[in-house]
């Protein structure tokens, strides 16, 4: 049966993931830290786990005004959604790395989420759609699920967004050095025909891709909406009113993003 013309069977027939059966508790498994963090009889975030696998892998990009602003890239892998904050958000510039720096997983169900989560609660302050749509495996390997998976592990996520305002092939490449268990990523955009260098896609496009609303909207006019222009002091405690049970660990108590712009301020 040497019938093995590649690529072009994408029937429904012989894919059959491994571990398919396994999804949901493997997806359960990656959510933990994202529930732990979260009260969701306070937030109006999902608690996730009943999505459904979409036929084509989805990503979304939230523009998220929390205590810094920063973009959120979620990228859909193994029925999660794998995370990074960018604080300033993506360039089409190939010139520019733009530092990713990964979070929680997140369920599927994020991706539609759009609003303003509380403040005092993890991560609060206006979210909003800022870009949406399915990706793609932008590497070699025959099997794109696979290579995406491999890429993934080895910290040269190779892929194709076929977004609104994102497109072509970019790469999430993880840098050495960083800290175990929050993983520092340069997110660059490679040179094809979706390239724009000079160009500032945050910038040009300031309102949800979903609604049209802008943050300001969003917000209800009663949050705290991020403004570039002025200085944000009154957030520093912010983070400890998440609830009793947050572990005393000696996990510090902010995440590694908030560290990070924290440094970048003194
Ligand atoms: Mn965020």
């Amino acid at each position: 049966m040497p019938k093995k013309t590649s690529q072009q069977k994408k029937g429904s027939a012989g894919k059959k993931p491994a571990a398919s059966h396994n999804a949901d508790e493997s997806a359960r498994a990656k959510l933990a830290e994202y529930r732990r963090k979260r009260d969701f009889t306070r937030t109006s975030e999902p608690e996730g786990g009943g999505a459904r696998k979409a036929p084509k892998l989805a990503f979304v990009v939230q523009k998220h005004a929390a205590s810094h602003l920063h973009y959120d890239l979620r990228l859909e892998l193994d029925g999660v959604m794998k995370s990074w904050a960018v604080p300033k958000g993506p360039s089409l510039d190939p010139a520019v790395k733009r530092l990713a720096m990964q979070v929680e997983d997140h369920p599927i169900e994020y991706n539609s989420f759009e609003g303003t989560i509380p403040q005092g609660e993890y991560g609060g302050g206006t979210v909003m759609l800022w870009d949406r749509g399915t990706y793609g495996y932008g590497g070699s390997n025959p099997d794109p699920e696979e290579g995406l998976r491999a890429g993934y592990k080895k910290g040269d996520f190779k892929i194709v967004l076929n977004g609104k305002r994102l497109k072509g092939s970019w790469a999430l490449v993880r840098m050495r050095g960083d800290t175990p268990g929050k993983p520092q990523w340069l997110l660059i955009k490679h040179n094809d025909e979706f390239a724009a260098p000079g160009s500032d896609v945050t910038a040009e496009h300031l309102t949800s891709v979903a609604t049209g609303r802008s943050m300001e909207e969003l917000s209800g006019g009663n949050s705290r909406v991020w403004h570039s222009n002025r200085s944000e002091k009154r957030k520093t405690g912010s983070n400890t009113g998440r609830g009793a049970e947050e572990p005393q660990s000696p996990k510090a108590p902010t995440t590694a993003y908030e560290r990070l712009m924290a440094t970048r301020r003194r």
